[in-house]
Protein backbone atom coordinates (compact mmCIF):
# COMPACT_ATOMS: atom_id res chain seq x y z
CA UNK A 1 0.00 0.00 0.00
CA UNK A 2 0.74 3.62 -0.30
CA UNK A 3 1.44 5.80 2.56
CA UNK A 4 2.25 9.36 2.68
CA UNK A 5 5.06 11.07 5.01
CA UNK A 6 6.30 14.95 5.17
CA UNK A 7 4.84 15.57 1.55
CA UNK A 8 5.34 12.42 -0.13
CA UNK A 9 3.26 9.60 -0.89
CA UNK A 10 5.53 6.49 -0.91
CA UNK A 11 4.95 2.58 -0.43
CA UNK A 12 4.36 1.89 2.76
CA UNK A 13 7.62 -0.21 3.05
CA UNK A 14 9.43 2.26 2.77
CA UNK A 15 8.13 5.31 4.93
CA UNK A 16 10.64 5.58 7.40
CA UNK A 17 11.18 8.12 10.73
CA UNK A 18 13.60 9.15 13.39
CA UNK A 19 13.92 6.91 16.42
CA UNK A 20 14.53 10.31 18.07
CA UNK A 21 10.94 11.54 16.74
CA UNK A 22 8.81 12.72 19.61
CA UNK A 23 6.24 10.29 18.71
CA UNK A 24 8.26 7.14 19.59
CA UNK A 25 9.92 8.50 22.23
CA UNK A 26 7.06 10.36 24.13
CA UNK A 27 3.71 9.29 22.28
CA UNK A 28 3.79 12.74 21.81
CA UNK A 29 1.46 13.33 18.87
CA UNK A 30 -2.74 13.08 17.41
CA UNK A 31 -4.23 10.90 15.58
CA UNK A 32 -7.44 10.01 13.58
CA UNK A 33 -8.77 7.73 11.70
CA UNK A 34 -11.32 8.06 9.19
CA UNK A 35 -13.49 5.68 7.73
CA UNK A 36 -14.30 5.79 3.90
CA UNK A 37 -16.72 3.49 1.39
CA UNK A 38 -16.30 3.84 -2.15
CA UNK A 39 -14.15 6.74 -1.43
CA UNK A 40 -17.31 8.71 0.39
CA UNK A 41 -15.64 9.59 3.20
CA UNK A 42 -18.09 9.75 6.57
CA UNK A 43 -17.77 12.98 8.77
CA UNK A 44 -14.86 14.32 7.44
CA UNK A 45 -15.50 17.61 8.95
CA UNK A 46 -16.14 16.17 12.30
CA UNK A 47 -12.68 14.18 12.23
CA UNK A 48 -10.59 17.28 10.97
CA UNK A 49 -12.24 19.62 13.43
CA UNK A 50 -11.20 17.29 16.31
CA UNK A 51 -7.95 16.27 14.99
CA UNK A 52 -6.71 20.68 15.42
CA UNK A 53 -8.71 20.68 17.90
CA UNK A 54 -6.15 18.34 19.80
CA UNK A 55 -3.09 19.79 18.12
CA UNK A 56 -4.36 23.40 19.80
CA UNK A 57 -4.66 21.56 22.71
CA UNK A 58 -0.96 19.93 22.69
CA UNK A 59 0.41 22.86 21.12
CA UNK A 60 1.37 21.69 17.58
CA UNK A 61 0.95 23.95 14.71
CA UNK A 62 -1.33 22.24 12.38
CA UNK A 63 0.59 21.56 9.44
CA UNK A 64 -2.47 21.75 6.93
CA UNK A 65 -5.66 23.24 6.12
CA UNK A 66 -8.92 21.25 5.74
CA UNK A 67 -8.71 21.87 2.01
CA UNK A 68 -4.61 20.05 2.17
CA UNK A 69 -6.17 17.14 4.47
CA UNK A 70 -9.02 16.66 1.58
CA UNK A 71 -6.61 16.08 -0.46
CA UNK A 72 -4.28 13.77 1.37
CA UNK A 73 -7.02 11.79 2.30
CA UNK A 74 -8.24 11.46 -1.37
CA UNK A 75 -4.98 10.84 -3.06
CA UNK A 76 -4.66 8.27 0.23
CA UNK A 77 -7.75 6.43 -1.25
CA UNK A 78 -7.33 6.86 -4.79
CA UNK A 79 -3.55 4.85 -4.78
CA UNK A 80 -4.22 2.28 -2.35
CA UNK A 81 -7.88 1.34 -4.57
CA UNK A 82 -5.67 -1.12 -6.47
CA UNK A 83 -4.50 -2.60 -2.79
CA UNK A 84 -7.97 -1.91 -1.82
CA UNK A 85 -10.60 -3.88 -3.83
CA UNK A 86 -13.20 -4.44 -1.32
CA UNK A 87 -13.07 -0.23 -1.33
CA UNK A 88 -13.99 0.15 2.12
CA UNK A 89 -10.58 2.08 3.14
CA UNK A 90 -10.04 3.94 6.63
CA UNK A 91 -7.08 6.42 6.51
CA UNK A 92 -4.88 7.21 9.17
CA UNK A 93 -3.78 10.22 10.10
CA UNK A 94 -0.75 11.12 12.73
CA UNK A 95 0.83 14.22 13.93
CA UNK A 96 3.87 13.87 16.20
CA UNK A 97 5.44 17.24 17.84
CA UNK A 98 8.45 16.09 15.47
CA UNK A 99 12.16 14.68 15.72
CA UNK A 100 15.15 16.05 18.01
CA UNK A 101 18.45 15.73 18.46
CA UNK A 102 17.88 15.07 22.23
CA UNK A 103 15.57 13.55 24.60
CA UNK A 104 14.25 16.57 26.91
CA UNK A 105 10.83 16.06 28.47
CA UNK A 106 9.81 19.75 27.49
CA UNK A 107 8.02 20.98 23.95
CA UNK A 108 11.54 21.60 21.62
CA UNK A 109 10.76 25.15 19.66
CA UNK A 110 11.50 25.13 15.57
CA UNK A 111 11.15 21.68 15.45
CA UNK A 112 8.51 20.38 12.21
CA UNK A 113 6.02 18.05 13.25
CA UNK A 114 6.13 14.44 11.64
CA UNK A 115 2.76 14.20 9.39
CA UNK A 116 2.15 10.50 8.31
CA UNK A 117 -0.89 8.91 6.75
CA UNK A 118 -1.72 5.33 5.84
CA UNK A 119 -4.73 3.17 4.30
CA UNK A 120 -5.82 -0.19 5.62
CA UNK A 121 -8.90 -2.32 4.83
CA UNK A 122 -11.96 -1.64 7.19
CA UNK A 123 -14.48 -3.89 7.80
CA UNK A 124 -17.98 -3.24 5.18
CA UNK A 125 -20.85 -1.23 6.31
CA UNK A 126 -23.08 -2.98 8.93
CA UNK A 127 -25.42 -5.38 7.46
CA UNK A 128 -29.23 -4.03 8.37
CA UNK A 129 -31.00 -6.97 9.65
CA UNK A 130 -30.24 -8.35 13.27
CA UNK A 131 -29.48 -12.10 11.76
CA UNK A 132 -26.87 -11.25 9.66
CA UNK A 133 -25.20 -8.62 11.95
CA UNK A 134 -21.89 -9.97 13.96
CA UNK A 135 -22.56 -9.35 17.67
CA UNK A 136 -20.02 -8.25 20.01
CA UNK A 137 -19.26 -9.50 23.84
CA UNK A 138 -17.34 -7.15 26.06
CA UNK A 139 -15.69 -7.33 29.72
CA UNK A 140 -16.17 -4.73 32.07
CA UNK A 141 -13.05 -2.70 33.48
CA UNK A 142 -12.61 0.45 35.81
CA UNK A 143 -11.06 3.06 33.73
CA UNK A 144 -7.47 3.32 34.54
CA UNK A 145 -5.94 5.77 31.85
CA UNK A 146 -5.51 9.31 32.54
CA UNK A 147 -7.86 12.24 32.96
CA UNK A 148 -7.47 13.58 29.29
CA UNK A 149 -9.43 11.13 27.48
CA UNK A 150 -10.96 13.75 24.92
CA UNK A 151 -7.62 14.22 23.34
CA UNK A 152 -7.10 11.57 20.96
CA UNK A 153 -3.53 11.34 21.80
CA UNK A 154 -1.06 8.79 20.18
CA UNK A 155 0.27 7.62 23.72
CA UNK A 156 -2.37 4.73 23.79
CA UNK A 157 -1.17 2.03 26.21
CA UNK A 158 -3.77 2.45 28.37
CA UNK A 159 -6.36 1.95 25.53
CA UNK A 160 -3.96 -1.11 24.77
CA UNK A 161 -4.00 -2.64 28.01
CA UNK A 162 -7.82 -2.29 28.29
CA UNK A 163 -8.59 -4.01 25.09
CA UNK A 164 -6.02 -6.55 25.62
CA UNK A 165 -7.28 -7.78 28.88
CA UNK A 166 -11.03 -8.16 27.08
CA UNK A 167 -8.76 -10.13 24.47
CA UNK A 168 -7.43 -12.04 27.05
CA UNK A 169 -11.11 -12.63 28.34
CA UNK A 170 -12.20 -13.82 24.94
CA UNK A 171 -14.13 -10.89 24.51
CA UNK A 172 -13.78 -8.15 21.48
CA UNK A 173 -13.72 -5.14 23.58
CA UNK A 174 -13.72 -3.50 27.31
CA UNK A 175 -16.34 -1.11 28.41
CA UNK A 176 -14.97 1.03 30.66
CA UNK A 177 -16.62 3.16 34.17
CA UNK A 178 -15.21 5.70 36.01
CA UNK A 179 -14.46 6.04 39.97
CA UNK A 180 -18.29 6.26 40.49
CA UNK A 181 -19.31 3.45 38.47
CA UNK A 182 -20.60 5.26 35.54
CA UNK A 183 -19.89 3.85 32.00
CA UNK A 184 -17.49 6.48 30.16
CA UNK A 185 -16.83 4.58 27.07
CA UNK A 186 -14.90 1.76 25.74
CA UNK A 187 -10.90 1.13 25.30
CA UNK A 188 -11.63 2.20 21.63
CA UNK A 189 -15.39 3.15 21.15
CA UNK A 190 -18.25 4.78 22.15
CA UNK A 191 -20.90 3.00 24.62
CA UNK A 192 -24.52 3.43 24.12
CA UNK A 193 -27.58 1.42 25.88
CA UNK A 194 -31.37 1.25 25.48
CA UNK A 195 -33.61 0.93 28.27
CA UNK A 196 -37.23 0.75 27.21
CA UNK A 197 -36.83 2.08 23.84
CA UNK A 198 -34.99 5.33 24.92
CA UNK A 199 -31.20 5.46 24.13
CA UNK A 200 -28.82 7.12 25.93
CA UNK A 201 -24.81 7.62 25.89
CA UNK A 202 -22.04 9.24 28.39
CA UNK A 203 -22.32 12.96 27.82
CA UNK A 204 -19.20 14.54 26.77
CA UNK A 205 -16.07 15.29 29.62
CA UNK A 206 -12.51 14.66 29.87
CA UNK A 207 -13.40 11.07 30.76
CA UNK A 208 -14.56 10.27 27.03
CA UNK A 209 -13.62 10.90 23.58
CA UNK A 210 -15.89 12.60 21.28
CA UNK A 211 -16.50 10.36 18.99
CA UNK A 212 -17.45 11.41 15.63
CA UNK A 213 -19.51 8.09 15.25
CA UNK A 214 -21.19 9.07 18.30
CA UNK A 215 -22.22 12.68 17.06
CA UNK A 216 -22.99 11.06 13.76
CA UNK A 217 -24.93 8.13 15.29
CA UNK A 218 -27.30 10.94 17.70
CA UNK A 219 -27.89 13.15 14.69
CA UNK A 220 -29.05 10.44 13.03
CA UNK A 221 -31.11 8.86 15.71
CA UNK A 222 -32.90 11.96 16.33
CA UNK A 223 -33.74 12.95 12.55
CA UNK A 224 -35.12 9.38 12.37
CA UNK A 225 -37.41 10.33 15.49
CA UNK A 226 -36.03 7.92 17.78
CA UNK A 227 -35.39 9.34 21.53
CA UNK A 228 -31.45 9.70 22.78
CA UNK A 229 -30.30 11.78 25.44
CA UNK A 230 -26.71 12.29 26.39
CA UNK A 231 -26.88 11.08 30.41
CA UNK A 232 -24.82 9.18 32.73
CA UNK A 233 -25.54 5.67 33.61
CA UNK A 234 -23.87 3.06 36.08
CA UNK A 235 -22.27 -0.12 34.92
CA UNK A 236 -25.23 -1.73 36.64
CA UNK A 237 -27.61 -0.01 34.80
CA UNK A 238 -25.40 -0.92 31.72
CA UNK A 239 -26.03 -4.87 32.87
CA UNK A 240 -29.90 -4.22 33.22
CA UNK A 241 -30.25 -2.63 29.75
CA UNK A 242 -32.55 -3.66 26.87
CA UNK A 243 -29.47 -3.30 24.35
CA UNK A 244 -26.16 -2.42 24.45
CA UNK A 245 -24.17 -0.62 21.61
CA UNK A 246 -20.84 0.22 20.67
CA UNK A 247 -19.78 2.80 17.90
CA UNK A 248 -16.76 4.07 15.76
CA UNK A 249 -15.66 4.94 12.52
CA UNK A 250 -14.89 0.80 11.83
CA UNK A 251 -17.47 -0.39 13.65
CA UNK A 252 -20.42 2.11 12.88
CA UNK A 253 -23.09 0.87 15.00
CA UNK A 254 -22.29 -2.32 16.75
CA UNK A 255 -24.60 -4.33 19.14
CA UNK A 256 -23.59 -6.27 22.43
CA UNK A 257 -25.24 -9.16 23.87
CA UNK A 258 -22.52 -9.64 26.37
CA UNK A 259 -21.10 -8.10 29.12
CA UNK A 260 -18.81 -9.07 31.25
CA UNK A 261 -20.10 -12.49 31.35
CA UNK A 262 -23.84 -11.06 32.07
CA UNK A 263 -26.62 -11.60 28.89
CA UNK A 264 -28.21 -8.22 27.75
CA UNK A 265 -31.49 -8.36 27.17
CA UNK A 266 -32.52 -11.61 25.54
CA UNK A 267 -29.34 -12.28 24.34
CA UNK A 268 -29.90 -11.38 20.91
CA UNK A 269 -29.76 -8.00 18.68
CA UNK A 270 -32.26 -5.99 19.73
CA UNK A 271 -34.92 -4.27 17.23
CA UNK A 272 -34.04 -0.58 18.42
CA UNK A 273 -30.39 -1.75 16.81
CA UNK A 274 -32.08 -2.26 13.38
CA UNK A 275 -33.86 1.35 13.51
CA UNK A 276 -30.28 2.96 14.72
CA UNK A 277 -28.41 1.19 12.28
CA UNK A 278 -31.15 2.21 9.23
CA UNK A 279 -31.11 5.60 11.08
CA UNK A 280 -27.14 6.19 10.77
CA UNK A 281 -27.00 4.61 7.02
CA UNK A 282 -29.21 7.00 5.87
CA UNK A 283 -27.52 9.91 7.42
CA UNK A 284 -23.91 9.08 7.52
CA UNK A 285 -22.61 10.82 3.85
CA UNK A 286 -24.50 13.77 5.50
CA UNK A 287 -22.30 14.78 8.10
N1 LIG B 1 -13.25 6.15 22.19
C1 LIG B 1 -11.97 5.80 22.00
C2 LIG B 1 -11.08 5.62 23.19
C3 LIG B 1 -11.47 5.61 20.68
O1 LIG B 1 -10.19 5.28 20.49
C4 LIG B 1 -12.35 5.78 19.58
C5 LIG B 1 -11.85 5.64 18.17
N2 LIG B 1 -11.46 4.32 17.83
C6 LIG B 1 -13.69 6.10 19.84
C7 LIG B 1 -14.10 6.30 21.16
C8 LIG B 1 -14.68 6.29 18.72
O2 LIG B 1 -14.39 7.48 18.01
P1 LIG B 1 -14.79 7.66 16.48
O3 LIG B 1 -16.25 7.43 16.38
O4 LIG B 1 -14.41 9.07 16.18
O5 LIG B 1 -14.01 6.65 15.69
Amino acid sequence: TIAFLNGEYMPLSEAKISPMDRGFLFGDGIYEVIPTYAGNPVGFKGHTTRMAQGLEAIEITNPYTAEQWQDILSNLVSKNQTFIESGNIGVYFHVSRGTDTKRFHAYPKHIAPTVFGFAFEIAPPQPTSKTDVKPFKVALQQDKRWQRCHIKSTSLLGNVMHYQAGVDAGVNETILYNGDGMITEASSCNVFMVKDGAISTPPLNHELLPGITRAIAIEAFKQAGLVVTETWFSKEDLLNADEVWLTSSSKEVAPVVEVDGHVIGNGEVGDVWEKAIAAYHSYKFKA
